[in-house]
């Protein structure tokens, strides 16, 4: 039952085989067994799964349903969801109860799907190995000593164990598509824009982007086809109209020009990634692809002006957490500065804080232009670096990440080395390209994930490649063995 696609699940629901109570259930329980290990939820919700399924049932049986009706899903915690704590990794919300629900958790509960609870992830997104949550880390299925990648760590290890078939993430820096690509998984970055950010707590707004972890580029777009679309409430949302993310799939990728940029390529690369992707870019020259070395120049500066922009956005975002409102408050303040001095110090974690600091310094009079206008000057110049790519190739590839899963505490001490960790995804989001993470092979029995990036709404063409290379490939239906 864990191993079956979400087609499979959608034409076993649909012809009445199984219940969506029955695999709710089956979901459930998968999850009390080997979650203990992993700690890849938060909150399990089941008896809010066993009424949705209830509800899903009925649909079925009435001929209301949708292609996903009650298949079961689990949601990042930084997804609000109504009546539902929704803490965002970190010990500020642990008292947060969401009043509303967020557009992407409304999007799939109108799909008639099933939620099995919120998922475990780095504090307010800001990681990447899950290790900075308020709930401890989340494991890797792969080797339990090892981390699953951050800052989507939980949905990310929660999908590549089979506790659940599919899962939301968000992808600020690489959180959708690193942790995807150490728990080998596929994981989708949408264009900026595509899936509302309402209701999905803030991070860094201009970068932040909800999007799928599943296992396949195929269940992947069936999730899009749901989440995606307009949002009035969110006013970055894009007017463009809704697509079928299914309907490209087969197309060939014949004559389909790949770019291989030469700065992905080069030092920092594990020797085992490198070898994995080379044999993938094989597999793609075989289906009728013609490989082009490109340059994006300024991808080395990816880094230092992500390490502006995302924490001066997260530095004001995060200001509304002052004690007074929602989240954690201090035992007896004072007077109001220390209920503001201890609230914060004490509900935030050292990275979180970490962030603050860089964020408020790079915004204060004086340094403004030096560091976070700058940084805007250098970000224009990395998005110019992809369309001119884009003049000469149609998507271009390169490694996830630059190494597989790394030990838990590895890196933990060095924020330095575990930013690098995010050096291939990261010039992406500042582009607001889209982009997705697909298995292509293990080094030492870790999995190694290949990215695709897109231009600006091709998300139909890099599903249609995504879904070629595991048509001829079977890296996507590895299972962790642990987790049979
Ligand atoms: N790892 C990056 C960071 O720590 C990206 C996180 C993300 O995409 N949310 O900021």
């Amino acid at each position: 039952m864990h191993n079956k696609t979400l087609i499979e699940l959608s034409r076993a629901l649909h012809q009445r085989e199984c219940s969506s109570v029955e695999l709710t259930r089956y979901f459930l329980e998968r999850i009390k067994t080997h979650d203990t290990q992993l700690n890849s939820f938060i909150t399990q919700t089941p008896e809010l799964a066993l009424a949705q399924a209830q509800a899903a049932d009925e649909r079925l049986n009435n001929g209301t349903a949708q292609p996903l009706t009650g298949i079961p899903i689990a949601h990042k915690d930084i997804f609000c969801t109504q009546g539902v704590k929704t803490s965002c990794g970190s010990k500020m919300l642990d008292n947060f109860i969401a009043p509303y629900n967020a557009t992407v958790v409304e999007k799939c509960q109108a799909a008639g799907m099933v939620m099995l609870g919120k998922t475990n992830m780095d504090e307010f997104a800001m990681g990447s190995s899950n290790e900075t949550s308020f709930y401890g880390p989340v494991k890797n299925p792969w080797d339990t000593q090892t981390v699953p990648g951050g800052s989507s760590g939980g949905g990310a290890a929660a999908v590549a164990a089979r506790l659940t078939p599919i899962a939301t993430g968000t992808d600020t820096g690489g959180s959708i598509r690193q942790p995807a690509s150490l728990c080998g998984i596929t994981g989708f970055k949408p264009t900026y824009g595509r899936v509302s950010r309402y209701g999905m707590i803030a991070f860094a707004s201009s970068l932040d982007q909800g999007g799928p972890l599943g296992r396949s580029a195929e269940d992947v777009a069936l999730l899009l086809n749901v989440i995606t679309g307009f949002d009035e409430r969110d006013s970055t949302s894009l007017e463009h109209p809704q697509e079928d993310y299914t309907a490209h799939l087969n197309d060939s990728i014949e004559g389909l020009k790949i770019g291989l940029p030469k700065e992905y390529f080069s030092e920092g690369i594990d020797a085992g990634v490198g070898n994995a992707l080379e044999t993938a870019i094989k597999e793609f020259e075989q289906a009728g692809a013609t490989l082009h070395d490109i340059h994006l120049p300024h991808s080395h500066l990816a880094i230092p002006v992500y390490y502006i922009i995302a924490p001066a956005e997260c530095s004001s975002n995060l200001s509304r957490y002052d004690g007074v409102r929602f989240g954690h408050r201090c035992e007896q303040p004072q007077d109001l500065m220390d209920l503001y001095k201890r609230s914060r110090g004490e509900g935030f974690g050292p990275e979180v804080k970490r962030r603050i600091m860089i964020g408020t310094y790079a915004l204060s009079a004086g340094y403004y232009d030096a560091y976070y206008l700058k940084a805007q000057q250098i970000r224009r110049l990395i998005s110019k670096d992809f369309t001119q790519a884009f003049e000469q190739v149609d998507v271009i590839l390169g490694p996830t990440s630059p190494t597989t899963a790394f030990k838990i505490g590895e890196k933990i001490d060095d924020p330095v080395t575990m930013y690098l960790s995010d050096i291939n995804t990261i010039s992406v989001n500042l582009a607001g390209l889209p982009a997705l993470s697909i298995p292509a092979g293990f080094a030492e029995q870790r999995p190694v994930g290949l990215q695709l990036i897109g231009n600006y709404l091709k998300e139909a063409q890099l599903l249609n490649i995504a879904h070629q290379y595991q048509q001829r490939t079977d890296w996507h239906q590895q299972q962790p063995p642990q987790f049979q």
